[in-house]
């Protein structure tokens, strides 16, 4: 944190949990288990049941099997305007697991130790959502100049995979919001743009010979390696190519293989290797047109391939595509925000959100929310109420500039 960040920083070590708005909702939240393999509709249900009692106009959209939703629920502007306008507040329900983990308190009663709040999506990031519904009965009393909407998803720690459906809701509607928030875990600071990441698995069939007899077998293996290595090879010429941005920790395009798998025994040529790999890229940059480039290589390697067995290939799966953001510039949503947080400065994050995707749909999207992804997915996951604090004030802001008097 630089100096001019401090000095427009709300640190307060003395906050308490009853100067906290949100304190119990928080807690609340915690409190369903909504791990992302399970269902999240009692959590769901309880926020649907709340927000109706204020008035609130909510959707749910569902997963196939009906065992989650996501929640969009419309409070009303004064003049009962529901679709024009307006800021979507938006969250995800899910949260990591927590088996093998060593909690020193239950992950799913949030527990206050010393000046943090312990708990399971603490940080990432119920807190954020928990703090904007204890808001409600404020904006309800106020009265909202244009409609405010929160936007609760399931399954995005595994992909962002919920909130896609909400948002074709919403865009099918006609809503149309002029902008979001989105709550993950930033330290309460900016962020305007993230990178995008796309993956792949890559499967090479060889054909098997014993390892006396190399030339009689199509060694999977070593054409992996062939493959991994271009993929390598472009990691570095992106590190070292003009394409770069400063704002980003890492100022450009990566690359990177995670996974590989190949071969049984050393006197045997292996007919099966498989690898993953994925391209994290500056929003300017397109994985497609790399991937393509990549393609056309593994091609050139297959004629050599099949002249010593016909059934030998290379094979491309796509595993996930999140696409970037980037704000270029300031949108009405970006004024809004900085408004409310009190700080002229901006960052950008090379992990992926559901921002982009609100981005993609015409809803200019912000990133910022209580607590820090360092502590997101760790045993003892905690938010330090000074944390909470500075959201509440950005949460009495946006008050102040989303109701009518
Ligand atoms: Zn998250």
């Amino acid at each position: 944190m630089n100096a001019r960040e401090h000095a427009g920083n709300l640190d307060n070590p003395s906050v308490r949990p009853k100067d906290l708005v949100g304190y119990d909702m928080i807690r609340t939240l915690v409190a369903f288990p909504t791990v992302s393999r399970d269902s999240n509709l009692a959590l769901i249900d309880w926020v649907q049941r709340y927000l109706e009692g204020f008035g609130a106009a909510t959707t749910l959209t569902f997963d196939d099997d009906r065992r989650k939703a996501n929640l969009f629920a419309t409070l009303p502007a004064v003049d009962g305007n529901t679709t024009h306008g307006g800021i979507v507040l938006s969250g995800h329900t899910d949260v990591v697991p927590v088996d093998g983990q060593p909690w020193n308190t239950d992950p799913f009663e949030a527990t206050l130790v010393g000046d943090r709040l312990h708990g399971r999506g603490v940080a990432d990031m119920k807190s954020f959502s928990a703090i904007g519904l204890a808001f409600v009965p404020e904006f309800v009393r106020r009265g909202l100049a244009r409609p405010l909407h929160f936007a609760l998803s399931y399954d995005e720690e595994i992909g962002c995979i919920g909130v896609r459906r909400l948002i074709a809701d919403v865009v099918a509607k006609g809503v149309t919001p002029t902008g979001c928030i989105i709550g993950e875990p930033t330290g309460m600071q900016l962020v305007v743009a993230n990178k995008g990441r796309k993956t792949w698995r890559c499967r090479v069939r060889g054909h098997e010979a014993h390892s006396s007899l190399t030339p009689q077998g199509v060694n999977a293996v070593q054409v992996a390696c062939q493959l991994v290595a271009w993929i390598a090879e472009r990691g570095r010429m992106l590190r070292d190519g003009h394409r770069q941005d400063a704002g980003y920790d890492v100022p450009f395009t990566t690359t990177h293989v995670g996974v590989i798998n190949g071969g049984t025994a050393l006197n045997i040529v292996p007919r099966d290797c498989v690898f993953e790999f994925e391209i994290r890229h500056l929003p300017i940059d397109d994985p497609d047109a790399m991937f393509s480039e990549l393609r056309a290589y593994a091609e050139s390697l297959v004629p050599a391939m099949q002249a010593v067995d016909p059934a030998t290939y290379i094979q491309f799966d796509t595993l996930s595509e999140m696409p970037g953001f980037d704000n270029e510039g300031r949108t009405p949503v970006i004024d809004l925000a900085h408004a409310c947080s009190g700080s002229d400065l901006e960052h950008k994050v090379s992990y992926g959100t559901e921002a982009a995707l609100f981005h993609g749909a015409s809803m200019p999207a912000v990133i910022c929310g209580p607590g820090h992804i360092e502590q997101a997915h760790q045993p003892d996951e905690w938010v330090r109420l000074e944390q909470l604090a500075r959201c509440e004030a950005f949460m009495r802001r946006l008050v102040d500039h989303l109701c009518a008097g």
